[in-house]
């Protein structure tokens, strides 16, 4: 089944239910404590919190999520994707846990011809909270799942909060078993690459006050109204459904893998290394596409230096595989032609979306043989001197001259099997930083003192600013 047709049955068997369908929110939304949306609830958030009334009891909706925290992952498990789509049913104060596992159960198990994804019961695990024993007793009394299929999983993993004093509650999390093949057995609590994790179900029934992170904060008492908020990934449901190996190889993802081959003249499957930077590529690609499309520009920090990084990889990992020539275009072109059926925007925005991947792809190259030389040489050096440690000045020039964000240091480094003084690094950074402060001071002064000014115009560095776009990622 393919991913737009996924997505469609979710919508369809939850509007069918009396649910709003709702589009998806941008991926940048005005929330201090986010980045990037990385949920489908974060549009919700004002109704989960009590300050707006919601103009429906029930939602649903196929959420833009982009998760940095991710970006190690990508390639190296089989399913995790810095872009996906979640879909989600909402309810606020209308059903609660019986309404939410049965729906959930409905379309996962229903027949695809009767609308649902067909999903074999007898591979599906479940996960409730320790003490659920509302939820373990509907999945097990209810839905009939045998309860050593049904594991009970601490704060870490099955209770939610915003990490801020508001809703929370317990999780049911629903698994799908690959088989013995892929791992070991003992449920999800044993094998999360096995059991694979395919939607969450959030019940929010209780206050949480101050503490610190996941799973140490205090729970206040119950909520006066109660809210489900569920979320589906739809690229693991397309690894199900499709039989392929992992979620960069599902209908929407792997074109990219595809013109990544021709370009690069290597095969996909041929060895481990080269298949990670096939499928980051792929990854990043429809990540740096769907966030330049909601306006984000590669830049020093924040969002910029995400959007920076994601592309650097791309254009390295390319490289690497033996692409000679720019290749950036056509990826973008490929992700276009994959996603605009979900996302017209990517067709009618097409020129201004590739504009700003490729100069940065232009930018970068001009640059990267450089820096990759520059590296060798001196990680060489260490390796013959029996060290360990790639110098914290090296890693500053690399990214002053040659603009290779620290992460790429980073990766090159483990690559060679060296740490990075990270340390020093900043404390260069701090300084560069510093002097570009005094130095902009002192550039407020040289207006008004004529003579100062026209030393500066002599030695004609006002004007210098070929290196800007590639010299500093303010974050580090
Ligand atoms: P995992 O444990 O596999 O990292 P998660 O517990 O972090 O997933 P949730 O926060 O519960 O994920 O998100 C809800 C659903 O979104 C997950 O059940 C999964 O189907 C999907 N999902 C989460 N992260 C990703 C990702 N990086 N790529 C693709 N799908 C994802
Ligand atoms: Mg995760
Ligand atoms: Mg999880
Ligand atoms: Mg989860």
């Amino acid at each position: 089944m393919q991913t737009h047709e996924i997505r469609r049955r979710f919508l369809d068997h939850f509007v069918k239910a009396g649910h709003t369908e709702v589009a998806s929110a941008s991926l940048i939304l005005d929330d201090p404590n986010l980045l990037f949306v990385n949920a489908g609830m974060v549009q919700f958030k004002p109704y989960f919190l009590g300050q707006q009334t919601p103009p429906y009891a029930t939602a649903t909706s196929v959420q833009k999520c982009v998760r940095t925290g991710d970006i190690e992952n990508v390639g190296v498990t089989t399913r995790h994707n810095t872009f996906f789509q979640m879909a989600g049913n909402f309810s606020f104060g209308d059903y609660f846990k019986q309404g939410a596992i049965k729906h959930a159960w409905a379309l996962l198990t229903s027949s695809q011809e009767d609308g649902g994804y067909g999903f074999d019961p007898e591979r599906l695990w479940v996960t409730v909270y320790l003490d659920d024993d509302e939820a373990h007793g509907i999945w097990r009394d209810e839905i009939g799942i045998p309860e050593e299929r049904i594991q009970r999983r601490g704060m870490a993993d099955n209770y939610w909060s915003m990490g801020i004093p508001g809703p929370c509650g317990p999780c049911s999390e629903i698994y799908y078993d690959r088989g013995p093949e892929f791992g070991i057995d003992g449920g999800p609590e044993a094998d999360e690459d096995r059991y694979l994790e395919i939607w969450n179900l959030v019940f929010m029934q209780n206050e949480r006050g101050e503490g610190r992170g996941k799973d140490n904060f205090e729970i206040i008492g119950p909520l006066p109204k109660q809210n489900i908020d569920t979320g589906m990934g739809v690229e693991r449901v397309a690894f199900l459904l499709q039989d392929v190996d992992n979620v960069y190889e599902t209908d929407l993802v792997r074109p990219v893998i595809t013109k990544a081959e021709e370009l690069s003249g290597c095969a996909y499957g041929s060895d481990d290394t080269s298949d990670v930077r096939f499928r980051v590529i792929a990854d990043h690609a429809r990540t740096a596409v769907m966030l330049i499309a909601d306006g984000v520009n590669p830049g020093n920090e924040g969002r910029g230096y995400v959007l920076r990084r994601l592309l650097r990889r791309i254009v390295r990992s390319a490289r690497l595989l033996g692409a000679e020539k720019p290749s950036m275009a056509e990826f973008v072109t490929v992700v276009r032609d994959t996603m605009s059926e979900s996302y017209p925007e990517l067709t009618t925005d097409f020129d201004r979306i590739l504009g700003v991947a490729v100069g940065e792809e232009t930018a970068f190259r001009r640059t990267l043989d450089a820096g990759e030389k520059r590296f060798e040489v001196e990680a060489g050096e260490i390796a013959a001197a029996g060290k360990k440690v790639f110098g914290g000045n090296e890693a500053f020039v690399l990214h002053d001259t040659y603009g290779f964000p620290i992460d790429l240091t980073l990766e090159m480094a483990a690559e060679a099997g060296l740490s990075v003084d990270e340390d020093g690094f900043r404390a260069l950074m701090t300084e560069q930083r510093q002097r570009a402060k005094e130095d902009a001071q002192s550039r407020k002064h040289a207006h008004a003192d004529l003579s100062i000014y026209k030393e500066f115009v002599d030695r004609g560095e006002t004007e210098f600013t070929g290196f800007n776009e590639l010299n500093t990622e303010a974050t580090v």
